[in-house]
């Protein structure tokens, strides 16, 4: 199947055609059609890194948000910095013919004391806990919460317990579509997986 198959809107195609991608890889082939399916249902994905989950649920958040509503919309979190960063850069460059504004939600100097107005807000669990309990993220506005790299989360005891959190707030607001990606699924991933993500669809690689 094509991207174009796939259902993804033309701007969106775009922002692929100037990656150079041609066509989905196997993860983006399996998960799009989930998650991209309406009404919305959650999703928990194995996949190394490597193999393209990033654009899976990066163009997931894409196409769910409107871009017309200046308020977060679709919420990534990621056990580092860093992979926000990278989240946030794949999220641009996909978006670039879209007017998608991001947000960073990680540890900084500068205090945020205004509601963040970025579609998509990208960043590490313990900031995202604190804008949502200062309503510097509107909950109720949330359609998509990502969680990526869940088995690193899990190596910081209280990150997960972060996630699990945000994953609350949301939910008590509104009717967030969950999505899950871990590389490995041991046990207590599998149990913390179904916590953040119940009734899942699944997929493995
Ligand atoms: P990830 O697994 O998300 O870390 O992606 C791994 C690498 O594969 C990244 O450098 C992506 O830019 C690249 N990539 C992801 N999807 C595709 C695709 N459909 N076609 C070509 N390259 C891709």
């Amino acid at each position: 199947k094509s991207f174009e198959e796939l259902g993804l809107n033309p701007d969106l195609l775009k922002g692929l055609f100037d990656m150079s991608f041609s066509k989905p890889s196997k993860i983006q082939e399996r998960a799009l059609p989930l998650l991209l399916k309406d009404p919305p249902t959650n999703m928990i994905g194995q996949s190394q890194s490597g193999t393209g989950k990033t654009a899976a649920f990066v163009l997931t958040m894409l196409s769910r948000v409107d871009f017309s509503i200046p308020s977060p919309q679709a919420i990534c979190v990621a056990p580092t910095r860093e992979l926000a960063r990278q989240i946030m850069a794949v999220a641009a460059t996909m978006g670039k013919y879209t007017s998608v504004r991001t947000d960073y939600a990680i540890k900084t100097e500068q205090k945020v004391t205004e509601p963040l107005s970025g579609h998509i807000v990208v960043g590490t669990p313990g900031t995202i806990v604190d804008y949502v309990r200062r309503r510097l993220i509107d909950a109720s506005k949330v359609k998509v919460l990502v969680l990526d790299e869940a088995d690193n989360m899990l190596d910081q005891e209280n990150l997960s317990e972060q996630c699990i959190k945000i994953k609350n707030s949301l939910v008590k607001e509104g009717r967030p579509q969950i999505v899950l990606f871990s590389a490995t699924f041991p046990d207590r991933v599998r149990t913390f997986a179904s916590r953040f993500a119940p009734n899942a669809n699944k997929i493995e690689l």
